[in-house]
């Protein structure tokens, strides 16, 4: 593979509080600013912006006040002014109104605030830090397995950071169905990292996630100042499905958790036969799946309510090449 150009990264955005009680991002924004890091990266080869996306769902230490704002980024709810039909619980084109959702018009303005998505303006790259309450370590997630700034940094943080592994999860979904904030950045990622339960901060992991930030935007400093980074392969965990809870027909209820041998094992490999569940009148049940594949979200608080109680990923190598900043340009 020959080497390939890409011109300096200069406006960076680092995200937190996109979900509002995810809290080792949203302290550690907060601890960003209070250092006016933005001054610091003055001098350096990029401008760094450090962002609150929900301030009112942080106030609340809350997920979203009215809806999910890290589900509002696509083309088509950006492109027009939408509002939240609750009855059908899904979003149509309407125009903005006192009744469209705060997350819908936070979304607007942050948009313009590192985008228009798309445009020649959007920042050149925008991290948006995450929290799980499953043991998956520190997950760089992105729409994308060709994008090799986003592929190159997360090699580099594999290789610096000792006390966390770190992997990249893979959302094979169409471009234009990109609906996370960080798909609003020329490149982009966000950050997941666990475990953590929602509403708290865990000493351990802020260190790991502002590491990771730290050592991110060493990257960026070295990619800017010419350095070539050489090519190689990086595993990539791609999304295969989602499982749901087994779920009473009529009320929807789960009736089981997962089960305690899989509890925590996110990423270990699961066969065929091994145990999902446990149903709350005490059967195993077991995944039924023709192929071993890995489970991630394991058991994730927030994800009752979208129906997933974990993923699972096939694994893979991308070959990556060498890249090097294009200074010309
Ligand atoms: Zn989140």
């Amino acid at each position: 593979m020959s080497k390939v150009s890409f011109p300096a990264l200069s406006r960076v955005a680092v995200c937190g509080g996109t979900h509002g009680n995810e809290l080792s991002g949203v302290y550690l924004v907060r601890e960003y600013l209070r250092r006016k890091h933005n001054q610091r990266n003055a001098q350096e080869s990029f401008t760094l912006m450090m962002v609150m996306s929900n301030p009112r769902a942080v106030q609340q230490c809350r997920r979203y006040t009215e809806t999910d704002l890290n589900r509002c980024f696509t083309r088509a709810t950006l492109r027009t002014a939408t509002s939240f039909k609750r009855e059908s619980r899904r979003l149509i084109s309407t125009p903005i109104s006192d009744k469209t959702p705060y997350e819908i018009v936070r979304s607007q303005e942050l948009n313009g605030l590192l985008g228009p998505k798309g445009s020649p303006e959007a920042m050149d790259l925008v991290c948006d830090l995450h929290n799980t309450t499953a043991n998956m370590g520190l997950c760089f997630i992105s729409f994308s397995d060709s994008d090799w700034i986003c592929l190159h940094i997360y090699r580099h943080l594999q290789r610096e950071l000792a006390t966390i592994p770190v992997r990249y999860i893979h959302f094979d979904t169409p471009k234009n169905e990109a609906y996370s904030l960080e798909s609003v950045g020329k490149h982009g990622f966000a950050m997941e990292i666990g475990p953590q339960p929602h509403g708290s901060v865990r000493s351990n992991i802020f260190v790991a996630i502002q590491e990771g930030v730290e050592q991110m935007l060493e990257w960026i400093h070295l990619f800017n100042s010419g350095t070539q980074f050489e090519g190689g392969s990086v595993e990539v965990f791609t999304l295969v499905k989602n499982i749901d809870y087994p779920r009473d027909p009529e009320t929807r209820a789960i009736t089981a958790a997962i089960h305690p041998d899989l509890q925590d094992r996110d990423f270990c490999l699961l066969h065929p036969g091994d145990p999902l569940f446990l149903s709350f009148s005490g059967e195993t049940l077991r995944y039924k799946g023709k192929e071993p594949l890995y489970p991630f979200f394991v058991n994730e608080c927030a994800y009752y309510e979208k129906g997933i109680a974990l993923s699972l990923a096939r694994r893979r190598r991308v070959v990556i090449p060498s890249i090097q900043c294009d200074r010309d340009r």
